[in-house]
């Protein structure tokens, strides 16, 4: 199965490089082929002026449309997403379904009014990235403090987990197949 990656935006080239290979490496053999395609702009209609940020599920639907249904997308964004009754996501995903979303918007040290650090954008973007496709595979939130899978609500716990599935997380994902 392939995972297509759509990066939408100005998304470091770097990121895109590294993308592919950690997620063939996390989800093999789920997953044995991961490939990334360029669009230029998210469609206006996903985007809420008032609260100058764009509805994630608006956004993920624009990107299955006309995808290839054999695939899994991620889609990898450089706005500010939200879900009805949340200030806002670092991604979104449907469960057991074929879509996932990242905004490396609030995973930029820069949001905070930090220095620039590639590495650290880097592991957080990796982070969310296999967060929202475990939920892809049929995993749900984990209580375990340090998984993957645990969910994040502020960038200190994306900090705080590792980029790693607990044991439960993996035995799960693996059983599935
Ligand atoms: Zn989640
Ligand atoms: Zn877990």
């Amino acid at each position: 199965m392939k995972i297509e990656i759509v990066a939408i935006g100005s998304i470091p080239d770097l990121l895109l490089q590294r993308l592919p290979a950690m997620l063939i490496e996390t989800f093999k053999p789920l997953a044995d082929e991961c490939g990334v395609t360029t669009r230029k702009s998210i469609p206006s209609t996903a985007f809420d002026a008032q609260r100058r940020q764009y509805r994630a599920e608006s956004v993920l639907r624009h990107l299955l449309f006309g995808a290839d249904r054999d695939n899994v997308i991620l889609g990898i964004v450089g706005v500010d997403l939200y879900v009805p009754k949340l200030n806002f996501v670092f991604g979104l995903s449907q469960l057991l379904g074929r879509g996932a979303l990242v905004s490396i918007h609030r995973l930029n040290p820069s949001f905070y009014g930090q220095a620039p650090d590639f590495e650290l954008l880097w592991n957080r973007t990796r982070k969310e990235a296999i967060h929202e496709l475990g939920h892809v595979f049929g995993l749900n939130h984990c209580d375990d403090p340090k998984c993957v899978m645990n969910f994040s609500n502020s960038i200190l716990e994306v900090d705080r987990k590792s980029s790693h599935f607990c044991s439960r997380c993996r035995a799960k994902l693996l059983h599935r197949f």
